[in-house]
């Protein structure tokens, strides 16, 4: 995996590690943070200056520890006042929360949205929930750094405008980034679902880990990264031909050449047998009295129908059997799953990690987990980017296709 490699010692990532070492374990020191993370002081010193500039640390006294020479001033969040807003968009829901810079949420909020009928409409929800949200934070005397809109599909290039929502049509066109500024004045970046789901996923110390990430609702996605090494625009972007390329739209895999019509226009696509879609279509040619949409027949095996249970098991089976190649492959040191499907019903983790298991050998040290529920994960991610693209717009380029944050400073400076 050279591309991690690179990235790794990319700025962008050495500034999201800093703050993430000084947010799990500060107070601490400079020295601290270098010797955690293996860099040299001269590197720290360039990130912990930009963090300071921005007030997201703060000094706040020092170790008196006299055997090293003069004491060393101790760094830490500036963990009062300060709160970002974020918002995700995973239909029907759209969900609001603000936290804290250490990742406390201080108040959260969601609208079922299922009746919009166009982005208008949907607008005025947005709307409601931002003022709603921003009022929440000046009762607990927190200002707004910064806010995120996470929502799945297709952006437009620079601006972050919705273009394509498969899944809810009447969300295209929607423009959330001017929508904040208009409103509250702070920069606002919009970005994939995925990446949030990615980032609200990660847990304290991975810094050493690969970890494979497969999302499971109406197709199949994967991320993956070491942490917070996470590159799921530059991978597809610089990257497309290779098998790390990829990963990211491994639904779109050929499984069988000359197969089942994909959405993607494509043939034969692991998502056209395998994603949610793909079983929901089975089902209803199986049970042609009741055809039901894809959030029916999850809903229908979660209050308990077996058939339906079933049927989502032998398929979390077969998944975990066609990604297993892969992981034999790579041998991550953990493979996560999440989606609508595994949320919903729970009885598929297990038949995945048996199918997965059955194809990477009985002496791999691989864990498996199942992350948690997908909305509160793409929730607490979407206020974590918040915060980070703000100062480290590189990790921005990475994540999303909306780079337009010059709008937000001009309006800052005439607020
Ligand atoms: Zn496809």
């Amino acid at each position: 995996m050279r591309q991690l490699d690179e990235m790794l010692s990319s700025e962008a990532v050495t500034l999201v590690r800093v703050l993430e070492q000084i947010r799990r374990e500060g107070p601490i020191s400079q020295i601290e943070i270098g010797q955690r993370l293996g860099l040299g002081r001269a590197a720290i010193n360039i990130h912990v200056k930009k963090l300071q500039a921005q007030q997201i640390i703060i000094p706040v006294g020092s170790n008196d520890d006299q055997a090293m020479g003069r004491p060393r001033v101790l760094l830490d969040l500036n963990r009062e006042g300060k709160a970002v807003l974020g918002i995700s968009l995973d239909a029907p829901r759209l969900s609001g929360a603000i936290m804290d810079f250490s990742n406390r949420i201080i108040h959260e909020q969601t609208i079922n949205v299922g009746d919009v009928s166009d982005f208008a409409s949907l607008e005025v929800y947005v709307l409601q929930l931002v003022k709603n949200l921003s009022l929440k934070a000046d009762q607990a005397g927190m200002d707004l750094y910064s806010a995120c809109f996470a929502v799945p599909g297709v952006l437009e290039p620079g601006t972050g405008r919705v273009v394509n929502y498969v899944n809810m049509p009447a969300a295209n066109g929607l423009d959330v980034k001017e929508l904040i500024n208009r409103l509250l004045g702070i920069p606002a970046y919009v970005v994939p679902l995925g990446a949030a789901l990615y980032w609200g996923g990660l847990e304290a110390n991975q810094n050493e880990q690969s970890i494979f990430h497969v999302i499971w609702d109406m197709g199949v996605g994967m991320m993956f990264g070491r942490g917070y090494e996470i590159g799921l625009k530059r991978y597809t972007k610089y990257d497309v031909m290779s098998v790390t390329g990829g990963l990211r739209d491994i639904g779109h895999a050929t499984l069988h050449p000359n197969g089942k019509l994909c959405s993607c226009g494509r043939r034969g696509c692991l998502e056209a047998y395998l994603g949610g879609m793909a079983i929901t279509h089975k089902w209803n040619e199986r049970h042609q009295r009741t055809a039901l949409s894809f959030n029916q027949l999850i809903a229908l095996a979660e209050k308990g129908e077996p058939r339906a249970i079933e049927m989502f098991s032998r398929n979390a089976k077969r998944l975990g059997q066609k990604l297993g190649w892969m992981f034999t492959v790579h041998q991550p040191q953990y493979i996560k799953l999440s989606g609508q499907i595994p949320d919903a019903v729970k009885q598929v983790r297990s038949a995945f990690w048996e199918g997965v298991q059955s194809h990477i050998g009985e002496n791999n040290t691989t864990k498996f987990d199942y992350v948690g529920d997908a909305h509160s994960l793409g929730l607490v991610g979407s206020c974590r980017l918040a915060l980070h693209v703000r100062f480290n717009k590189p990790l921005l380029e990475i994540v999303s296709d909306d780079n337009a944050y010059e709008m937000s400073h001009v309006c800052l400076s005439m607020g």
